[in-house]
């Protein structure tokens, strides 16, 4: 495995494999790698013959009073599990390589990423849509694969691919969870041992949904507002928002149309550390 730090020397490397004939995948993420990343790589072995994998903590996309400075940074360990898991290149930059000094273009995507976590972050989607693009332009992929975790960013990705003509297939990967449903997540890290166990409450969220809707009760708000109890009635836990939404547009859905698929989406803070999380519910 190479690791790489410097943009221009990556995108070298990636234009000499496209001239070899190498299908490159790519799969992006902000470091403190587990099993969910891991994942990701790993199906992007099965379509690409070359994988990069980009660590980058990208300083956009978070807010003044969020976590950037905190966010763990375990470099070695990060780069020993990217060898092992068989990832060709590791692309690793410095912010000042990414942002130099005069650096003013930004890419915004709209409508999907207006709600949600684009109204509880505010410019955190034109951090990412950002960031994305120029990854994509320095690792110049066929594929990339992202989690299904980051739903919403998800589907800002597939708009920002779709409206911007980049020839790049989009592989979504499932959801990876600890053993009591907690999705797995860098920030995981933060918790308590009480806090994880009261943040297994999100996936409880997501399963009596499918009970519910199963049960062919089609008021979506109706179940949205018992999820948001169950949060509420958890020790610790504040739910955030918890909505169905159409999975392309992520405008809210209050009823449900039989044979429908929507998905669910929870925040919720345990103690002080937010969690997300979604899943799919076919009506
Ligand atoms: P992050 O490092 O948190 O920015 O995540 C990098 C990529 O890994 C994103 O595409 C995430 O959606 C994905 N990811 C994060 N957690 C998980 C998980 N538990 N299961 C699957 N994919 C994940």
């Amino acid at each position: 495995m190479q690791i790489i730090t410097e943009p221009g020397q990556m995108q070298t490397i990636a234009e000499k494999l496209r001239l070899n004939r190498q299908c490159i995948g790519v799969v992006m993420t902000m470091g403190a790698l587990h099993e969910g990343h891991l994942s990701l790589v790993k199906l992007a072995q099965k379509t690409a013959g070359i994988v990069i994998l980009t660590i980058f903590v990208n300083p956009s996309q978070f807010a003044e009073h969020e976590d950037l400075h905190k966010y763990p940074r375990p470099f070695e360990n990060d780069a020993a599990l990217a060898k092992a898991a068989g990832v060709d290149f590791l692309f690793a930059p410095e912010a000042e390589s990414i942002y130099p000094e005069n650096y003013q273009t930004t890419v915004t995507c709209s409508a999907v990423a207006k709600r949600f976590e684009g109204e509880m972050r505010p410019d955190h989607f034109k951090g990412v849509a950002t960031i994305v693009t120029k990854l994509f332009n320095i690792t110049k992929p066929h594929i990339a694969v992202f989690g299904e975790k980051d739903a919403q960013q998800l589907a800002v990705i597939r708009r920002l691919v779709e409206d911007l003509n980049m020839p790049i297939k989009i592989v979504e990967a499932p959801i990876v969870r600890e053993k009591n449903g907690l999705a797995v997540s860098s920030r995981n890290i933060y918790l308590s041992i009480q806090e994880r166990d009261a943040a297994a409450i999100l996936y409880k969220g997501i399963c009596h949904a499918k009970m519910r809707v199963a049960e062919e009760d089609n008021n979506l708000q109706n179940i949205a507002q018992e999820i948001e109890e169950m949060i509420n009635a958890t020790p610790g836990c504040r739910s955030d928002y918890v909505s169905f939404v159409d999975e392309t547009r992520f405008e809210p859905v209050e009823t449900a149309e039989k044979g429908r698929e929507y998905r669910l989406l929870l925040a919720m803070y345990s103690g002080t550390v937010r969690l997300i999380d979604n899943g799919k519910i076919r009506a």
